[in-house]
């Protein structure tokens, strides 16, 4: 599960000051009654939207029920479940908006056909 990190922070402001290190969960997003104990559980390793080099993304664990449910604060330049920004994702879905559907898919077919 990811949740935006609310912060408007650039990509740059974000990995020098290192804020993953002060990002805060503080309500589960699972369960909304409050009675959750969440504790931070790590990070992980996630490519820059250069795709050079690795920044890291706080994880918190929830361990109210059997089933701990994890949880990634993903600050919001980046478009969750997607490589790069979310300013890049953004404009790849205006531009498909811009063709049409069928234009578009065919555009997407081309491109991964190409490699
Ligand atoms: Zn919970």
């Amino acid at each position: 599960m990811q949740t935006s990190f609310q912060n408007d922070c650039s990509y740059e402001e974000y990995h020098s000051n290192k804020l993953w290190r002060q990002a805060s969960l503080k309500k589960c997003p699972v369960h909304s009654d409050g009675q959750c104990r969440l504790e931070r559980h790590g990070i992980y390793e996630r490519y820059d939207p250069d795709g050079r080099n690795k920044t890291r993304i706080a994880r918190f664990i929830c361990r109210r029920d059997e089933g701990a449910v994890t949880n990634s604060l993903l600050p919001q330049f980046f478009a969750a479940r997607h490589p790069g920004t979310l300013q890049e994702f953004e404009g790849q879905v205006a531009a498909a908006e811009k063709l049409g559907a069928g234009k578009a898919t065919e555009q997407l077919r081309s491109s991964q056909s190409n490699g």
